[in-house]
């Protein structure tokens, strides 16, 4: 039988919605919810992705600031536009497209962020709470495959989760979510042996490697939630990691690439800057 598709479009304007009433709420209070995404450089694929967010923004009626700073930019530009922002009242939410240029260090600058209005969850802070169960900013990425997978209804409970990809932006964050719903997780990577024998056992399967055509359907177990995290460009198709076709005709619950996790993210992008200026509103700092 095929899959249920977990629809991006549809569960992200669910999110959005959301957010816009709490942004009325706040707006009745005379405060607009303001996030600033830095782009250093032009990239094409972080231009579009910074176009989406300040379209996120309008569609939630939040206000919404580009910094675009040159490729040669310093560090210390850089960490002063940070700083800047940091001291901003009307800014709320703070973002630094990654990548940066090379000769960033993108630690460094991710650190200057002041926690609380660190909406991409990057701060260590904000990591170090994820993974000690404490009150923080969740990266959105993983936050929005969570509402999906939340979406399908199923029990997750004593599942067996398998998260392909270790990143600090996606699979690790990914990992410690499902573990906080009390799945049992296993975390794969490229040094992983025999990566089929654990994907095959997993009732939920999330990929984020970034390869085209990577998850197949010999890999997945028959009625499992598999959620694509990759974004691929084939022949100038954009693609995720798995290869959709044939593993939806073995999965139980399936997201498509693209209007899958991608509008996910940006839809947690608007939940996480509401929360912020909410937050910093009342003075929970
Ligand atoms: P990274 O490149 O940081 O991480 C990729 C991970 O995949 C690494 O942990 C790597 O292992 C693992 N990997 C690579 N090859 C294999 C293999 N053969 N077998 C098993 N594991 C392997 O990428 P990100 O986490 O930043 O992103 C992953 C994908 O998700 C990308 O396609 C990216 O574009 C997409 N993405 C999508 C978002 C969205 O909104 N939908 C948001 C963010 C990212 P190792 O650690 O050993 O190198």
């Amino acid at each position: 039988m095929a899959a249920k598709i977990l629809d991006g479009k549809a569960l992200s304007a669910e999110v959005k919605r959301t957010v816009g009433l709490r942004v009325d709420a706040l707006k009745e209070r005379g405060i607009v919810p303001g996030l600033a995404v830095i782009l250093v450089g032009n990239d094409p694929a972080s231009e579009i992705y910074v176009r989406n967010k300040g379209k996120g923004c309008e569609e939630c009626g939040m206000y919404s600031r580009t910094i675009r700073l040159e490729e040669m930019t310093t560090q210390l530009q850089l960490e002063e536009e940070i700083e800047r922002l940091n001291a901003d009242p009307a800014i709320h939410g703070i973002l630094v497209q990654l990548p940066l240029p090379r000769h960033l260090d993108e630690a460094a600058a991710l650190k200057k962020i002041l926690p609380q209005k660190d909406v991409d969850g990057f701060h260590l802070m904000n990591a170090g709470a994820l993974m000690n169960g404490a009150e923080g900013v969740v990266p959105c990425t993983p936050k929005g495959a969570l509402y999906m997978i939340h979406s399908t209804g199923e029990t997750l409970s004593g599942r067996e989760a398998v998260v392909i990809g270790r990143s600090n932006i996606v699979g690790k964050p990914m990992a410690m979510l499902l573990m906080r719903e009390d799945c049992t997780v296993t975390v794969c990577h490229s040094k992983t042996k025999d990566l089929s024998e654990h994907t095959r056992k997993a009732d939920i399967l999330v990929s984020a490697v970034g390869k085209a055509g990577f998850v197949t359907a010999d890999m997945v177990k028959p009625g499992a939630i598999v959620i694509d995290v990759g974004i691929n460009r084939v022949d100038g198709k954009v693609c995720g990691d798995v290869a959709f076709n044939e593993v939806k005709d073995v999965a139980g619950w399936i997201t498509p690439v693209p209007g899958g996790v991608g509008r996910m993210t940006i839809a947690m992008l608007m939940s996480n800057t509401v929360d912020a200026a909410e937050r910093i509103v009342s003075g929970e700092r």
